[in-house]
């Protein structure tokens, strides 16, 4: 991972379950294929933390904002937990199988 000074600082201020969390089996939305820890960029977005990846297999660009203050960062994991299942109910083909590569 690549990150600027600044979103090294707030990066690092994040517990080591919230670090793995933004970090570990991650896809790409658009393909599904797995997105490479090492191919992600942190940043300063609009005074938050964001992670940027760009996908090897379709381009696609992806970029996540992390709130750093923990009541908002439940907030944010829940309205993820919200999109993934309404995600799964609209595209149940898009889970649980791989992209063949
Ligand atoms: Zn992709």
């Amino acid at each position: 991972m690549n990150f600027t000074d600044e979103a090294r600082e707030q990066w690092d201020r994040l517990s080591e379950q919230a670090k793995s969390e933004w970090t570990e089996n991650l896809f790409c939305q658009k393909c599904r294929c797995e997105i490479d820890v090492a191919n992600i960029n942190g940043s300063i977005y609009e005074g938050q933390l964001a992670l940027f990846h760009n996908c090897p297999q379709c381009g696609n660009k992806e970029v996540r904002l992390i709130d750093v203050s923990p009541r908002n960062q439940q907030t944010i994991d829940e309205d993820f937990e919200r999109w993934v299942k309404a995600k799964k109910a609209a595209h149940p083909e898009l889970f649980g199988k791989k992209p063949s590569s």
